[in-house]
């Protein structure tokens, strides 16, 4: 088990020093902001809607490892995907983190976000972890104020 979590870790911190999708994005059709106060954790997210698709998106901003690497893994994992699809991935990805640390999850219900499946232990990370999901919701809800995690 402790080695499954170095893996992990291995990942997270990947995602952190060489996070995938960082940057502005050209032709975005939507853009939100989001932050974390307890942590300090802030982010931009670009996106480029095509109707009910996410054809493209990315961030930017600057924050703790976990909030980098999720939103590094969360548009990895939403690209492509129709808007609906992404809203149930966040569902999912959140009941994984918010499960208490003693009941099962179902980790292969949410691929490769799994690996944050960790912050469940810590509950202020909780909070890092689903800020770019957050943010997500955020902007394809079209909403103009800055998202907090509060
Ligand atoms: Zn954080």
């Amino acid at each position: 088990m402790s080695e499954l979590s170095d893996l992990y870790q291995e990942v997270i911190l990947d995602h952190n020093r060489r996070p995938r999708n960082f940057g502005t994005l050209t032709g975005a059709t939507r853009v939100a902001d989001g932050h974390n106060p307890l942590c300090g954790d802030r982010l931009r997210l670009y996106l480029k809607l095509d109707g009910d698709r996410i054809e493209n998106i990315s961030f930017e901003g600057s924050g703790c490892a976990i909030s980098k690497a999720s939103a590094s893994l969360m548009t990895d994992a939403v690209k492509g995907r129709s808007t609906g699809e992404a809203m149930e991935l966040f569902d999912r990805f959140h009941q994984v983190v918010t499960t208490p640390i003693d009941e099962a999850i179902d980790e292969a219900s949410v691929g490769k976000l799994a690996v944050l499946a960790g912050v469940r232990e810590f509950p202020a990370r909780v909070k890092c972890a689903s800020l770019a999901w957050h943010t997500l919701k955020a902007a394809l809800a079209g909403a103009a104020d800055p998202v907090k995690t509060e």
